[in-house]
């Protein structure tokens, strides 16, 4: 397995987008996010966009969030930016207790039931 800033990585070229003027060859890491090679180097894309919206480099500490949680999706409008990695996490767990309680819990009876039944279907 080779590795790419610490990331282990799988080569597999991207299969679209070459039509588009912005195309960049690139790969996907195991864990899915996608690498593109930027004036030599190669940095993992998320990374990039949140570095050319603010016109500097991130700090290694930074941390940059997906927030429909698909990594693939990086339009500047899916990132949001942490200083910290403690910080992500911290905003991560948040998240996933809230996603808990909107489906399990803390709702009353007859909305939970729907939101259960939803739950359900997009199961099947
Ligand atoms: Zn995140």
């Amino acid at each position: 397995m080779e590795k790419i800033h610490g990331i282990e990585t799988i080569r597999r070229n991207y299969t679209n987008g070459e039509n588009n003027p912005n195309y960049k060859r690139g790969w996907w890491t195991e864990s899915g996010y996608k690498v593109i090679s930027e004036n030599g180097k190669d940095i993992r894309e998320h990374r990039l966009v949140i570095e050319k919206i603010l016109g500097r480099k991130l700090h290694p500490n930074e941390r940059v969030h997906h927030l429909d949680g698909d990594k693939s999706n990086n339009k500047p409008e899916n990132l949001m930016l942490f200083p910290t990695g403690s910080e992500h996490i911290k905003f991560e767990q948040k998240i996933n207790s809230f996603a808990k309680k909107l489906m399990w819990g803390n709702l009353d009876e007859k909305l939970g039931k729907r939101v259960k039944k939803l739950f359900d279907n997009f199961k099947e």
